[in-house]
């Protein structure tokens, strides 16, 4: 089921709801449902209000062949705590192949297009084949994190994605807001946080940041004026993802 016209009435009244009423609206609306994490601190926001509206969510999430040990170290601790079915997203092991023999391992030094490329072979695609079987799938997008999600909307249909509805349930909340509510019900917490990190992904291409850098400045730092995305927002759907 994607978001229809009988749906888009609900959809306006949840705009102001509260990230729990978005949730529960979205397991009961729709039948198959991705939770999609990065074990950030919005993972763990996202993973414990699921926990409280559905049974065993499915989880998504995206090891890209690069990711520091850190985070399958999180991975495993949301497994232990939540009730959650995790599936593991890996690339094609082809279309890396093809990749790092065409530019070498470390292509996204190189330029904004050929480190969008590894995002796209690594993360894009992975989640855009995996969600040909889902109805919703669920970010822990904010729109204070980057000029380019400013805008974002709670709830769209997702034309990258096959039209399937697309669903933010912390588009409004503040980085404030996510660290009262991670203290308040004990979410674990990555650990790269305790050593300076405010944005974690990718082994090489993230670092810790000084307490006068934007919380993003850690990705993909050697980048001038380039977008702070990896493109699993806003990538169009190909024939690569049948
Ligand atoms: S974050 Fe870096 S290593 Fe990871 S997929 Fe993107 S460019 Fe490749």
């Amino acid at each position: 089921m994607t978001l229809s016209i009988e749906h888009a009435r609900g959809v306006s009244e949840l705009e102001d709801a509260s990230a729990e009423e978005i949730l529960a609206w979205t397991y009961a609306a729709h039948s198959r449902v991705a939770l999609v994490a990065s074990f950030q601190v919005e993972s763990g926001v996202l993973i414990d209000l699921a926990c409280r509206v559905t049974d065993h969510p499915d989880v998504l999430t995206i090891d890209t062949g690069r990711l520091p040990e850190e985070t399958h170290e999180a991975m495993e601790m949301f497994r232990r705590r939540y009730p959650i079915a995790l599936h593991v997203l890996t690339p094609d092991p082809d279309g890396v192949a093809t990749m790092t023999l065409e530019h070498g391992p470390l292509l996204f030094r190189r330029s904004p297009e050929l480190r969008q490329r590894c995002c796209d072979v690594r993360k894009a695609r992975p989640l855009a084949h995996a969600l040909r079987t889902y109805d919703a799938w669920i970010t822990g997008v904010r729109r204070d994190q980057t000029p380019e999600r400013a805008a974002f909307p709670v709830i769209a249909a997702d034309p990258h994605h096959g039209g399937i509805t697309k669903v933010a349930p912390l588009a409004a909340w503040s980085n404030a807001d996510v660290q009262e509510y991670v203290v308040e019900h004990r979410v674990p917490r990555h650990a790269l946080y305790g050593r300076g990190y405010t944005s974690i992904g990718c082994a090489p291409c993230t670092r810790a940041t000084a307490a006068d850098e934007d919380p993003r400045a850690g990705r993909w730092w050697w980048e001038n004026g380039a977008a702070k995305e990896c493109g699993l927002h806003h990538r169009p759907l190909t024939e690569e993802d049948e």
